[in-house]
């Protein structure tokens, strides 16, 4: 049965994706080999194979919570290589799921895969079954690193995944790891400025982490892997958001979900289970530096009222009140007043003067 595939509207915030997501996981299903970094049943918490009865009750299990009726109710399969899966299996869970998209109460299926188990009548098979955006994990662009990390594709498969993809119309999102063995700054920049030229509806950047029972664990044992520190971690995953900022694609994810079985079986690695928000409050501070110290080379004698979005209040504030403690030590919130008006759009940083005058009337 052929369908056409609803279209996927990207998200206006990437932070918070407007779609209703109702997530199955196929903890390394359809994967050939266990790549260094993962342990599927670890960041996903879940093991044993899904069954399509279990599809349809969990999927009309979630359509009855209550939800904002704007948002695009999607069906979401994770934490394998769904192409990798034998072609009846595949049938099995997006048949399952095909009913709720006939009658509209899915509008959209989604899944992740690995770049080199996507050719053209995969994509055209997945295209017929309603899936709309396929989310690649890339990791990296580096074969080197891509090598070192067992993934068993190179950085042109993923080229070639993407042009697969999107000759059927499918959306694509990309996933890169920041911290893989042999990777250096100068090829993780290259290569988000090369996922960049490949034009990602959504991207997803993961620091990695050394999880138990997974090959990298083995490589830290034996003094072969050294993580991120986390004020390393959050500077580079800030640089690539600042890449995909400037190309106007959105990163929808910032570090793994956080979850009870991630931070049990966890050894190593920057990981904060708001590791995203203190990527953002980096970049916010960032701006708000920027900003501040032309406006104090500025204002003269006069008082500003720095305006600033309700909604980027902790933004502001950073965790524990660092962001905000560091810009009074450079002493650029001397002579300024901070202000959250309701209105203000979030991200955005106006100012007022209240008080003197500006530096030309000194
Ligand atoms: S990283 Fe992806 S392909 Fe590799 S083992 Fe994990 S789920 Fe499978």
């Amino acid at each position: 049965m052929s369908r056409s595939s609803p279209r996927w509207t990207p998200s206006a915030d990437p932070v918070s994706p407007s779609p209703f997501v109702i997530p199955f996981f196929i903890a390394h299903q359809g994967c050939p080999h266990q790549c260094v970094f993962c342990n599927q049943h670890v960041i996903t918490g879940s093991s044993g194979r899904l069954t399509a009865a279990q599809v349809r009750e969990e999927i009309v299990r979630w359509l009855g919570w209550p939800r904002d009726g704007k948002r695009q109710v999607q069906v979401a399969f994770y934490g394998g290589s769904f192409t990798g899966l034998a072609r009846e299996r595949q049938e099995e869970l997006l048949g399952a799921v095909g009913p709720f998209l006939e009658q509209g109460e899915v509008e959209l299926i989604r899944l992740s895969t690995r770049p080199d188990y996507v050719d053209q009548a995969k994509a055209r098979f997945l295209k017929e079954r309603g899936v709309g955006l396929v989310e690649l994990g890339i990791q990296s662009f580096a074969d080197r690193v891509l090598a070192q990390s067992r993934r068993g594709h190179t950085a042109q498969q993923v080229s070639e995944a993407f042009a697969h993809l999107r000759q059927e119309g499918i959306a694509v999102g990309g996933q890169l790891m920041v911290g893989l063995p042999g990777e250096t700054t100068a090829g993780l920049i290259a290569g988000a400025r090369r996922l960049v030229a490949l034009k990602p509806d959504l991207v997803r950047i993961y620091p990695t982490l050394v999880l138990k029972a997974s090959p990298l664990a083995d490589l830290l044992a034996a003094g072969r892997y050294r993580p991120l520190s986390m004020n390393r971690a959050i500077a580079l995953c800030a640089r690539l958001k600042e890449i995909f900022d400037e190309a106007a694609i959105p990163v929808v994810r910032l570090g793994l979900q956080p979850s009870a079985s991630l931070e049990h079986d966890l050894l190593a690695g920057p990981y904060h289970p708001a590791f995203g928000e203190l990527v953002l409050s980096r970049l916010y501070f960032r701006r708000l530096r920027k900003r501040l110290t032309v406006l104090q080379k500025e204002r003269g004698c006069a008082t500003i009222r720095l305006i600033l979005a309700p909604a980027d209040r902790s933004l502001f504030a950073g965790q524990q009140r660092c962001a905000a403690r560091r810009l009074a030590a450079l002493g650029l919130l001397d002579h300024v007043e901070v202000a959250f008006p309701p209105g203000q759009p979030r991200a955005t940083i106006n100012h007022e003067i209240i008080h003197g005058y500006s530096q030309s009337h000194c």
